[in-house]
């Protein structure tokens, strides 16, 4: 459910926790979204109170845990992480919220598959800082409210579309993550390097920039592997050769476009002559959920120009047959 999540191995997740930034000054990019948060955090500490419930979306690996945690650190608060489908019933989340002291706040990743029933119970709680629960059991079962300290409720989401409009409006802070251009990704990637205590020229910093998909997590990811080539077929240190060949090797497409990427671009291209085709039809073809198609795909293909969104449906741009090595219609035996 989560692509760029699950490519990766358990070694890689520790990896990336060393990596990730816990101050506000550490974390590249989203100049809008740090401003304005920068701003809410500052004030929510000179009053003392809770930061307003936050929302963070937008595709996987460009930092929405990453902001959670760093507003716990600038905060000065506890955090406790979760996710929506772990949390099975409202019970499991009584646990947790009774649990919060002041102004801490509860991470919800996944927030879209909150169960409904969760999903209500949240509301009191966003709201009021008030939860019913359930005291006794048989004839003497009645339910008695109590009161929750304040506390801040972060959710992040990938599939926005999918959250109920009574859950979003009771985000007071609502922010949408972009995908990284190559020179943010190139300072993340020498901030990790020098984490991981292994030299990087420029030139190689960029080089695996421009094939991460515009995310970080996918650059730690290949900065990590392409750190093993440099170990075991080089010097140890990192220059443009052995990023080159090792990305070779990787098999890494020169944009760092992803096998979906790819399968919907060929499909697009093999199925329905380049387009126009509709997002079903296409979503259909290609055995994934519109959804999904539309927030986590469709973003990065347009912004770096291989589809465009026309009225009657998505159209593959000359660069995706250039990209795919193919010729455009009618055209296509070698
Ligand atoms: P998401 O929750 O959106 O899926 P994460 O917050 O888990 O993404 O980020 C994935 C990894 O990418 C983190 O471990 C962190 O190291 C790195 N990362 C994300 N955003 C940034 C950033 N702006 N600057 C530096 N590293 C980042």
């Amino acid at each position: 459910l989560n692509p760029n999540k699950e490519r990766f191995s358990p070694q890689d997740m520790d990896i990336e926790r060393a990596l990730r930034p816990l101050s506000f000054d550490d974390f590249a990019g989203q100049e809008q979204v740090l401003e304005n948060l920068q701003v809410f955090v500052k004030a929510a500490n000179l009053r003392n109170e809770a930061l307003d419930h936050t929302l963070f979306h937008g595709p996987p690996g460009l930092g929405k845990t990453t902001l959670a945690n760093i507003l716990a650190n600038e905060l000065g608060v506890g955090i406790k992480i979760t996710s929506g489908p772990v949390l099975d019933k409202p019970g499991d989340l009584a646990g947790l919220l009774t649990n919060l002291e002041e102004r801490d706040i509860l991470f919800i990743d996944e927030i879209h598959r909150l169960s409904p029933v969760v999903e209500e119970y949240l509301y009191s709680a966003m709201e009021d800082f008030k939860i019913d629960i359930m005291i006794e059991s048989g004839p003497n079962a009645r339910t008695v409210q109590i009161n929750l300290n304040p506390f801040t409720l972060v959710g992040a989401t990938t599939r926005s579309g999918l959250l109920t409009s009574p859950m979003r409006a009771r985000f007071g802070i609502q922010s949408r993550l972009q995908y990284y251009n190559k020179e943010l990704l190139s300072t993340i990637i020498e901030r990790s390097a020098s984490i991981l205590n292994v030299p990087i020229s420029d030139q190689a910093a960029i080089e695996i920039a421009g094939r991460s998909r515009g995310t970080p997590r996918i650059a730690n990811a290949l900065l990590r592997r392409v750190r093993d080539f440099a170990q075991i077929k080089g010097n140890g240190s990192i220059d443009i050769e052995i990023a080159q060949f090792a990305l070779k090797a990787l098999n890494v497409d020169a944009h760092g476009l992803d096998e979906m990427d790819n399968k919907i671009l060929t499909t697009i291209i093999d199925k329905f002559k380049g387009g126009p085709v509709g997002l079903t039809t296409l979503a259909t073809a290609v055995s994934e959920s519109g959804e999904t198609i539309e927030e986590v795909y469709e973003p990065f293909l347009i912004q770096e120009g291989f589809i465009v969104r026309t009225p009657r449906g998505r159209e593959v741009t000359e660069l995706a047959y250039k990209h795919l090595g193919r010729m455009k219609s009618g055209n296509q035996g070698e």
